[in-house]
């Protein structure tokens, strides 16, 4: 029998593609309504997942897809800093 690892899998905001979830980068909203990078993917609360990609984060801006899955506004200081995520692993 072959021994599998199991790889969790989330969906990217932005192209809807199902990922490891280690290839995605995580936003959290907590408990405060806090938005914010998870970069450890362990903080607690609601998450989205977004691929490690401009295209998906501006699609992500785009159709508002973070906005409806907190049901609320996503600061644009987010999208700065998801920006900044993206650029320093591209
Ligand atoms: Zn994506």
């Amino acid at each position: 029998m072959m021994r599998k690892k199991k790889i969790p899998i989330r969906k990217c905001v932005g192209c809807g593609q199902s990922k490891a979830k280690k290839e995605l980068i995580r936003v959290v909203k907590n408990q405060q309504e806090q938005i914010f990078l998870d970069i450890t993917g362990k903080a607690n609360g609601r998450g989205v997942y977004i691929c490690n990609n401009v295209d998906c984060l501006n699609k992500a801006k785009k159709s508002k897809a973070i906005n409806r899955s907190f049901k609320c506004d996503v600061p644009n200081e987010v999208f700065d800093k998801l920006e900044m995520e993206i650029e320093d692993n591209g």
